[in-house]
């Protein structure tokens, strides 16, 4: 039996952390771990990775960096000005980006989404010239929002692409 039919058969497995016990889909996906999915339940995984990223400095590189820039226009126009040079000249890092971003998508959807509902939602927002935008971004370094109907909005394409995911609704701060 594949992992797909052990979601959908409602199987339980106890958390190797909490000893609860718990339907599957209350465990994040893991191809290769027993009955697919990891050892722990999601609860006591989101624990965990919250005690790691408090033991994290608070200023980290790329946050330094972004201040610098924030306060040196010259320095943020030449470093843009790098990378839009730089992409011009590897013209297949834009399809390892879109390659990138469908393998995302996949990790993120859950077995049990409503796909119907899901190209209901993308069929609207493309009638009416907007982009579906992930609340919680499906891709980044604290949090893998779900690709599922509740966490998506519909955003003015000018405002998805300057988003990024950079930001949501309840994001930790120091996590930035
Ligand atoms: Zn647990």
């Amino acid at each position: 039996m594949g992992h797909a039919d052990y979601l959908r058969n409602g199987d339980y497995k106890r958390c190797n952390k909490c000893s609860e016990e718990k339907p599957l889909i209350e465990f994040y996906k893991l191809k290769h771990g027993a009955k697919g999915v990891f050892g722990q339940c999601i609860v006591c995984h989101n624990k965990r990775a919250k005690e790691l990223r408090d033991l994290k400095p608070k200023e980290t590189h790329s946050k330094k960096a972004k201040n610098y820039l924030d306060n040196n226009p010259e320095a943020r126009e030449r470093a843009r000005q790098r990378s839009r040079d730089w992409r011009k000249n590897n013209l297949s890092y834009d399809a390892f980006r879109a390659s990138m971003r469908r393998q995302a998508v996949k990790q993120a959807t859950p077995l049990w989404v409503n796909f119907d509902e899901i190209q209901m939602i993308y069929k609207k927002a493309n009638f009416f010239g907007f982009e579906v935008d992930h609340v919680v971004p499906i891709r980044s370094k604290i949090v893998c929002g779900l690709n599922v109907p509740a966490n998506m909005q519909l955003l003015h394409k000018s405002l998805n692409s300057s988003k990024g995911n950079r930001h949501w609704p309840d994001m930790p701060e120091r996590s930035i």
